[in-house]
């Protein structure tokens, strides 16, 4: 890493006046006064001083965006040793998924290491939108999505209104777009299950205004600054 971007990391100052600063022989690496401009640090091994004072690196936390495919677990690690979302995601940070989507499931799944994050978008007063495609068997009438748009009940569990929209119809099957604000364990089948119609595959597309796009399966990216912003 070169030494301004070093200092500008470590809330020093800026990468410009980090370069004044080097230029006036004010930074150090180990022993060694630097006043040249295009030295690279070694984070992990040297030390930088400015004005003899040690300059560490502001850890930032890391936030990923993972479209995940069928057959890997949404934990960090796995008893049964299957593939997990921590496994697809090439970094040291200790990172771990941001609630949970079942092995079957697909798409849109957040792994950080900031647990503030992660508490604000998983808890349940929690209402950021989460939006799902999912194939359901046969079609539901109006009555039964009406039942899901009023808020259903199954068993003990009463499930918060759901917006839903039939994007298409087969013989068999059809597809619909559901938004749902809980985020209960398995709760797009447990509501489809319920209207008699099993979800056969499901996706999440989005959280919040955050979109799966047109990242491939098994990919991932980083969340800009706005996105992170957006769900805190
Ligand atoms: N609802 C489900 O039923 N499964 C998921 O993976 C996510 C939401």
């Amino acid at each position: 890493m070169r030494l301004q971007k070093y200092m500008a990391h470590s809330g020093a100052a800026s990468r410009r006046k980090s370069e004044l600063l080097i230029e006036q022989g004010r930074v150090r690496i180990n022993d060694t006064v630097i006043t040249d401009m295009g030295v690279d640090v070694d984070p992990d091994k040297d030390r930088v001083y400015l004005d003899g004072k040690r300059l560490k690196l502001i850890k930032k936390h890391s936030y990923y965006l993972l479209n995940k495919p069928m057959g890997v677990v949404s934990t960090v690690s796995d008893e049964k040793k299957r593939p997990t979302v921590v496994d697809l995601i090439d970094t040291e940070d200790r990172i771990y998924p941001v609630g949970r989507l079942d092995i079957d499931t697909t798409g849109l799944i957040l792994l950080t290491d900031d647990g503030a994050f992660t508490n604000k978008v998983t808890h349940p007063s929690n209402t950021i939108v989460k939006t799902y495609i999912a194939t359901v068997e046969g079609t539901p009438n109006k009555v039964e999505l009406d039942m899901l748009r009023k808020g259903i009940r199954v068993g003990q569990v009463k499930f918060a209104p759901a917006k839903v929209k039939i994007l298409k119809r087969f013989e068999a099957d059809s597809i619909i777009e559901v938004n749902v604000v809980e985020g209960k364990n398995h709760e797009v089948k447990i509501m489809f299950e319920k209207i008699g119609h099993p979800v056969k595959k499901l996706k999440r597309i989005a959280i919040g205004n955050i979109q799966l796009g047109d990242l491939g399966i098994g990919n991932y990216r980083a969340l800009t600054d706005d996105e992170v912003k957006e769900l805190m």
